[in-house]
């Protein structure tokens, strides 16, 4: 089974891409999402947090969210042991979840897919990309948050150059029916590299 890696800057428009290739009956592990459910359910995952964060991390066997977001936000060592601990989570599930696939390839999308090194998972990546003025405004309207608060996000994450450096295909994802025809040729090739694999 071949995975495409998908990746992009916050507001380039991973979520919208994403559902272009959801559309053409493409299988599709969003790993923040796959990642939440996880430390909801996976007993070894709760144990680890739980003993990491502390009890306060669960109330009645929910992930204490509000809190584990105070514990991390803006601590980068407590982040990264987060990370730690779930990402082997989600790469044990997101092998299952391969395992299961018929379609001739399958989308593994990740905002921080280089910065946790599940870029490894991959045969092929894609990073979405648009200016990172409009990649602002864009979050600004969607999140009703300030352009600073943005820009913040932003610098956590890699730098566009860097990440288009370590992509087979770009998106440039400012015109949306010029990005539906990008998709539209990219489904094409990886069809197509699917089936000579
Ligand atoms: P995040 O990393 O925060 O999850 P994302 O990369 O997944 O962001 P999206 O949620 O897909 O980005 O897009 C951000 C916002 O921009 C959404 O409100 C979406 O509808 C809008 N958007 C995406 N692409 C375009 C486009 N080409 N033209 C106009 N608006 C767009």
């Amino acid at each position: 089974m071949m995975v495409v890696g998908l990746t992009g800057g916050i507001g380039s428009g991973k979520t919208s891409v994403l559902q272009l290739f959801i559309n053409k009956g493409i299988p599709v592990y969003i790993a923040d999402l796959e990642a939440k459910k996880l430390m909801q359910t996976n007993p070894k995952l709760i144990r680890e947090i739980q003993s990491v964060f502390g009890t306060k991390a669960y109330i009645k066997n929910k992930l204490n969210r509000s809190y584990l977001s105070k514990q991390v936000f803006g601590n980068s060592k407590k982040l990264n042991q987060l990370n730690t601990i779930v990402h082997p989570a989600v790469h044990l599930d997101f092998l299952a979840f391969k395992k299961r696939q018929k379609a001739p390839y399958l989308i593994y999308e990740n905002a921080i897919l280089f910065e946790n090194g599940s870029d490894s998972l991959c045969n092929y990546i894609i990073t979405v990309t648009a200016p990172e003025a409009t990649r602002i405004k864009r979050v600004v309207q969607r999140d009703h948050v300030s352009p600073k608060q943005v820009k913040d996000r932003i610098q956590h994450q890699w730098d566009d150059k860097l990440k288009v450096e370590k992509s087979d295909f770009v998106i440039e994802n400012i015109d949306w029916e010029t990005t539906e025809k990008l998709v539209d040729n990219l489904h094409q090739k990886l069809l197509k590299i699917s089936f000579e694999l």
